[in-house]
């Protein structure tokens, strides 16, 4: 009879978050599949827990997903687990879960510590309707083409990002969404200089310009404000191209933003915007 997986999410800074379930899960596995073993040997150590380690990371996933998958179907049972939070989350694991799932193994996720919805629950933002983005692209042209997808996206937005990206991050968000979006930061949650900072994209690029940011960071953005769908006129189109330029973004760029926002034919915005210019 074929073993099973569990994804077994670990402590994103706290040791304590560990729970019952989990410890007994890897206590109880034949074999723990681990992103980085030198990370996850801490742990264990920590737990006093002995187990075979073997290692599971994105470039060698493909052979070792085999490997496990292999063992999986003759019986043995595998615990899956990444440095932090949650497997198969912006970590390794999906491509283990679609394999499992393919082959008919049984994947069981134990919940628990997840910077997503940690940070979420902590934003102070709307948590009824919200996005995970993970990680922006380091590449400029994508990370932007990315966030202009997002421009008229009214749900909460997260982004995980390193702490040296993130004023380049703030930048360009800044650009797509305008200076006066709220955010808020999420810094080292669940450790001792855990901070969570509920301010706007302009202020914080200006906080981080005196003190470069440190630290793990979950990005919380909110999304657009819904436009009335009476409002969506070729004036409310001017008026936004407007206020836009003035805001510093090009004619192009903000006849594009305000398309995107309004959801009009990017021509009846041109339009608009002419008249604009003619007044
Ligand atoms: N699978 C993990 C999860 O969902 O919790 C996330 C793994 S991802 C490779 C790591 C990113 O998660 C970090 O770059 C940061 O954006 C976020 N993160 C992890 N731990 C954090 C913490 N304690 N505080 C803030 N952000 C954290």
């Amino acid at each position: 009879m074929a073993g099973m997986l569990y994804l077994v999410p670990t402590p994103i800074g706290n040791l304590g978050d560990i729970s019952l379930r989990c410890r007994q899960t890897l206590e109880e596995a034949d074999f723990i599949a681990a992103e980085d073993t030198r990370v996850t040997l801490k742990l264990l150590n920590h737990l006093g827990i002995k187990k075979s380690l073997v290692s599971y990371y994105e470039h060698n996933k493909a052979s070792k997903g085999n490997f496990i998958l292999e063992r999986i179907l003759n019986g043995e049972t595998c615990a899956l687990v990444s440095d932090a939070g949650s497997p198969a989350i912006s970590d390794p694991g999906e491509d283990l879960v679609k394999q499992c799932a393919e082959a008919g193994i049984t994947v069981c996720a134990i919940p628990g510590p997840c910077a997503v919805i940690t940070a979420l629950s902590i934003s102070g933002q709307s948590t009824g309707r919200f996005c995970f983005e993970g990680f922006l692209s380091t590449a400029k042209k994508s990370r932007r083409e990315h966030l202009e997808a997002l421009v008229s996206e009214q749900r909460t937005m997260i982004f995980y990002e390193a702490p040296h990206k993130l004023p380049a991050t703030l930048e360009d968000m800044a650009e797509a969404f305008g200076g006066d979006r709220p955010i808020s930061l999420c810094r080292e949650l669940t450790k001792l200089h855990e901070e969570v900072i509920r301010t706007t994209l302009a202020e914080a690029i200006e906080m981080y310009k005196v003190t470069p940011p440190k630290g793990e960071f979950v990005l919380v953005v909110a999304g657009a404000p819904e436009i009335p769908k009476e409002e969506k006129t070729p004036e409310d189109a001017a008026a936004m191209v407007l206020r836009l330029m003035e805001e510093g973004l090009s004619r192009k760029d903000a006849i594009k933003q305000t398309a995107q926002t309004l959801d009009l034919p990017k021509n009846v915005v041109y339009a608009a915007a002419l008249l604009v210019e003619d007044n």
